[in-house]
């Protein structure tokens, strides 16, 4: 029985994509040959990288506005040490905003590389809030904020306006929700939630904010080298790319980010109102800082796990354990869950209520 999978990354991509890849691992494109046996610079991969590339400006609007899609290796946490080193000044200094585990490790890769300035956090409150009130020095470089924090469960709903280039790890909900992306001068994201499999890390630069810093950057953390040589400076991680390509083009047929973000709001609306209804249940984010991705909530009375536990692992539910740091459960409803997934965990939690 195919599972319903609440996984926060890896996560579930849509079925249609594990079919195809599956037939390309045996044959890709007729030509007799595994996807996994090609050269990255064959016709037929070229092509891939190609359209890869181009889908993802498509999807985000981003066409012929300046900026290019890459897709590279060593994961968001690669990107954390890229950004400071492509876009501090020597001398310089970045502002961050801390809002989760990511924002803070990011944070610590940028004090490699120079002065950085917190401008808000919400550790103090466990994370469970995204800062309001802040201001982002007029002199820093760029100021870095994650749209979503996958662990805590908080989205940004609003981005400031700033007149410093902005700068965002959008690793958990990208492409989940129209947002104008033009406002952004770097965006990044590991693949491995709403993109593909993980092994391919997702950067969109906007060309005009690189060559600034005065520093010698080491090639493969050059974006300018990966633009140059049209994402194939280095060998890409080329099933990755292929299976995100697939999980694109599902996406587009699908009508794009406006229609999978309705879809996305139903399930997330589903869940919460369940959340808040449910007296067994309390959620652990405040609620207008809720993230549609990543649903974070505790049991009331943690005598009620055993039997919980067993209710949605009898129903066909994998993945929802919540992070160490926040405990309980998680439900990751990324772009490929289904809605009927959500209703089977709701259901769960509705027949807990009716066993106690
Ligand atoms: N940023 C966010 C928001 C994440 O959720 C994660 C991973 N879950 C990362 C960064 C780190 O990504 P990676 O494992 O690709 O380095």
């Amino acid at each position: 029985m195919k599972k319903h999978n609440y996984s926060a990354g890896p996560c579930i991509l849509p079925q249609e994509v594990f079919e195809k890849s599956a037939a390309a691992i045996l044959d890709f494109n007729h030509s007799g040959l595994s996807i996994l046996e090609i050269s990255h610079r064959s016709k037929d991969f070229v092509a891939v990288m190609d359209e890869a590339r181009a889908l993802v400006l498509e999807l985000l609007g981003l066409e012929g506005k300046g900026y290019q899609a890459l897709f590279m290796h060593g994961g968001a946490s690669l990107e954390f040490l890229m950004v400071p080193c492509n876009l501090m000044k020597q001398d310089g200094k970045a502002a961050y905003l801390d809002t989760g585990t990511w924002a803070n490790n990011a944070i610590k890769e940028a004090k490699f590389f120079g002065e950085t300035v917190v401008a808000a956090s919400s550790k103090e409150a466990n994370y469970s809030f995204i800062p309001k009130d802040f201001s982002i020095p007029a002199d820093a470089d760029y100021f870095h904020c994650t749209s979503n924090n996958t662990i805590f469960g908080t989205q940004m709903k609003s981005f400031p306006e700033t007149n410093v280039p902005l700068v965002c790890d959008m690793s958990s909900d990208i492409f989940s929700r129209t947002i104008d992306f033009s406002k952004f001068d770097l965006i990044y994201a590991g693949a491995q939630k709403n993109m593909g499999p993980a092994g391919a890390t997702l950067a969109v630069v906007k060309e005009a904010i690189l060559g600034k810093t005065g520093r010698s950057i080491p090639s493969m953390l050059d974006y300018q080298k990966h633009i140059a040589a049209e994402s194939m400076y280095n060998t890409p991680a080329v099933f990755p790319v292929y299976a995100s390509l697939l999980t694109l083009q599902w996406l587009k047929s699908l009508g794009g980010i406006s229609a999978i973000e309705k879809i996305n709001e139903q399930k997330a609306a589903l869940l919460y109102t369940e959340i808040d209804r449910n007296p067994l249940f309390k959620g652990t984010a405040n609620i207008e800082d809720r993230s549609n991705m990543n649903a974070t909530f505790l049991l009331n009375d943690e005598a009620h796990a055993p039997l919980f536990d067993e209710l949605w692992k009898k129903a066909g539910i994998s993945g929802i354990p919540g992070h160490r740091s926040v405990g309980g459960y998680r439900a990751s409803m990324y772009n490929a869950l289904p809605l009927e997934s959500v209703q089977v965990l709701v259901d769960v939690m509705k027949e807990l209520e009716t066993k106690i």
